[in-house]
Order: C-alpha cells, then sequence, then structure tokens
C-alpha cells in the first residue's frame, strides 16, 4: 500500500518540490502518495512549512512524523497540537549556502572590502590588510550551520572560537559551552557570527553587557533569528563605534519596516534574509530518507527537543 504524505506548505512551494520530492521518494525505493490534500486520518507523514494554513495537528491521528522544512523551528515548537515526533530541516544545501554567506561577509570586513569597493575616487589607499591568522572570529552557535561555518572559517586561518550549549569539538575551533563561557568566548573577539536558535534562552544574548566585551570597533553578522541581539544595545554600540559594523540577515519584525534606524545607518547591512535557504533536492532527500525510517522502525534524524525549544 502506499505511504500517504501530504505537503503543507505556501501553494507556490509546490511546483518546486513535488519533482524532488518525488525524485527522492524514488531513489528510495519508496511507495508515496504525495498530495496537498489527503483526508487528515490517512496521513502518515506531513511535509511541513510553519507559515502553511496547517496549524491543527489533532486530526492526524495515524501520522507518524511531521517532518519540517525549515531549520528554524521557533514558530512551530510552542504549537501544543503538535503532538507527533516532528524533525526539522538539516539540509547540506542550506549548511553549504550559509558557509558562503558567512565567509563572504566576514571576508567583506576581514580585507576591508569596502574601503576599496566604494573609494574608487583616485585616492592610491594603500592600507594592506591583515592575514586571518591575526583576526579573532567567534561564532555563536555550534550545531548544523555554526559547525560548519568555524570549519571554514578556520581552514581560511582564521583564528576561531565557537560557544554552544553542550561541549563540543571541531578541529581548528576553540569551543567553549554553556552561560558561563559566554563572556570568554566573546572578549576581544573582532567578529561575531550569530547562529543561534531563537529560544527564551538565547533572546538577547548579544546585549549592552555582552557589547561591551568585543575588541573596540568590532564587526557583528547575524544570519541566526532577529530576537538574538537587543535591537536598541546594537544600534546604540554602532553609534559610539563599540561595533564598527553589523550585517543583519534576520529581524524582530520581518519584512524589516522602512522606517527602521537599520536600513538608513551607515554602518548597519541589511540583507532580507536571504543568508541560506533550504534547497529542494538535497532537503527532498533528507525528507525521503525520514520517511524511510519511519517505515523501517528506525529512529527519525534531526527531531527537535521541545522543552530545548531547538
Ligand atoms: P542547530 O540546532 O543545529 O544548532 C544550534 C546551536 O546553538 C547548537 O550548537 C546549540 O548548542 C546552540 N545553542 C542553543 N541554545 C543555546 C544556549 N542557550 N546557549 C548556548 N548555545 C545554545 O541549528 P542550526 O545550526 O541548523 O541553525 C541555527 C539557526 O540558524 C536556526 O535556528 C535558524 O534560526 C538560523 N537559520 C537562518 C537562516 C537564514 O537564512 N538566515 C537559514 C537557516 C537557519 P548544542 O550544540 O549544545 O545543542
Amino acid at each position: 500500500m502506499s505511504i500517504n504524505v501530504l505537503f503543507a506548505a505556501k501553494a507556490e512551494r509546490w511546483a518546486t518540490y513535488e519533482p524532488t520530492l518525488k525524485q527522492a521518494f524514488g531513489e528510495l525505493g519508496l511507495d508515496v502518495n504525495l498530495r496537498t490534500e489527503i483526508p487528515p486520518e490517512d496521513v502518515d507523514y506531513i511535509v511541513y512549512a510553519p507559515n502553511s494554513d496547517l496549524q491543527d495537528f489533532i486530526p492526524f491521528t495515524r501520522t507518524k512524523a511531521v517532518l519540517g522544512l525549515w531549520a528554524g523551528v521557533e514558530d512551530v515548537v510552542g504549537n501544543q497540537t503538535l503532538i507527533q515526533p516532528f524533525a526539522r530541516m538539516v539540509d547540506e544545501g542550506l549548511t553549504r549556502g550559509m558557509v558562503e554567506w558567512v565567509t563572504g561577509h566576514v571576508l567583506r570586513h576581514h580585507l576591508g572590502m569596502d574601503i576599496h569597493i566604494l573609494g574608487q575616487d583616485g585616492l592610491w589607499r594603500d592600507h594592506v590588510p591583515p592575514l586571518a591568522t591575526d583576526r579573532s572570529v567567534t561564532i555563536l552557535g555550534l550545531g548544523a550551520l555554526g559547525q560548519a561555518c568555524a570549519e571554514a572559517l578556520a581552514f581560511l586561518g582564521f583564528t576561531v572560537t565557537g560557544w554552544s550549549r553542550s561541549a563540543k569539538e571541531v578541529p581548528g575551533v576553540t569551543c567553549l559551552s554553556g552561560n558561563d563561557r559566554l563572556a570568554e568566548a566573546l572578549s576581544g573577539a573582532e567578529i561575531v557570527v550569530l547562529l543561534l536558535p531563537s529560544t527564551p534562552q538565547t533572546e538577547n544574548t548579544l546585549n549592552a553587557d555582552t557589547l561591551a566585551l568585543l575588541a573596540p570597533g568590532a564587526v557583528v553578522i547575524n544570519p541566526g533569528r532577529g530576537p538574538l541581539i537587543d535591537d536598541e544595545a546594537l544600534l546604540s554600540a554602532v553609534n559610539t563605534g563599540q561595533v564598527g559594523h553589523a550585517t543583519l540577515d534576520v529581524f524582530r519584525v520581518e519584512p524589516l519596516p522602512p522606517e527602521h534606524p537599520y536600513w538608513s545607518h551607515p554602518n548597519v547591512t541589511v540583507t532580507p534574509h536571504i543568508a541560506s535557504e533550504t534547497r529542494p533536492l538535497s532537503a527532498s532527500r533528507v525528507i525521503a530518507e525520514n520517511v524511510r525510517r519511519g517505515e523501517a522502525g528506525e529512529d527519525f534524524i534531526n527531531l527537535v527537543d521541545r522543552k530545548l525549544g531547538y
């Protein structure tokens, strides 16, 4: 009998994901009936984007797992009707995109590229940037994305420190963990990259106190989530020069309202939540692997811990 998989995401995603999901199920030899509408009581798995219309999971009585298409889960973990196992997306394509975005923005600031890109004015500015070994970068969050970025930056030679909740080991990276090591992770950092999930524990991780620990003129790069930063404290730090530049991809309110001071600040770069995204084929393979596991009675991968909120 076919496995009934409901695709619950915005309608425009269907055209992209229908062929890649079918390909991925086929690659694993799974006989799947993939639809955007199936009676809830007949659904075996749900492929899910948190901004879809589906918010009540109670009627899905035989559903074995809800398989998220997004890495961030803050809009889902609090849903009390979601009693089924819930897996988030850890996608090789998404990770590679994030590594490219983070290294690109780190290198922009490390090399001082703006001076030359914006300064084509006849002045011979012959300042040679330091080597990466002389630049300290701290990555907050050493999960799927933070770890990959830390490895890439360490490979380029940066002096990389990473910080996470539980202890980690990443080759070439100084790994610190727990709240009592945060100050150590941030002290003297010249570039900080935020790749934490948005949870009650991570809100305002960068605030007036923690921003003051950074090296004067430090760069803040946030592709994680808006609530990780106290916006007023950051604006104040950018105004005093304690933070030399902030590159922000994510915000408490998205799209960021046109009148928000971040847009007009000369030392803030706003990008519209494009750091990376789930790539359809590689993500579809992750979904298919979880369906295979569910059918084989194996443990699902990438399950969200609802108590931790990520
Ligand atoms: P993971 O869950 O794999 O990693 C999260 C990391 O944060 C882990 O190292 C975890 O520690 C750490 N962490 C969580 N809570 C705390 C805490 N209280 N104190 C210290 N460390 C903590 O997530 P991903 O790497 O896959 O993704 C990270 C975030 O990136 C996502 O939650 C999402 O918000 C954002 N994102 C942004 C995108 C964009 O385009 N801008 C695209 C995709 C994701 P531990 O290892 O001990 O569990």
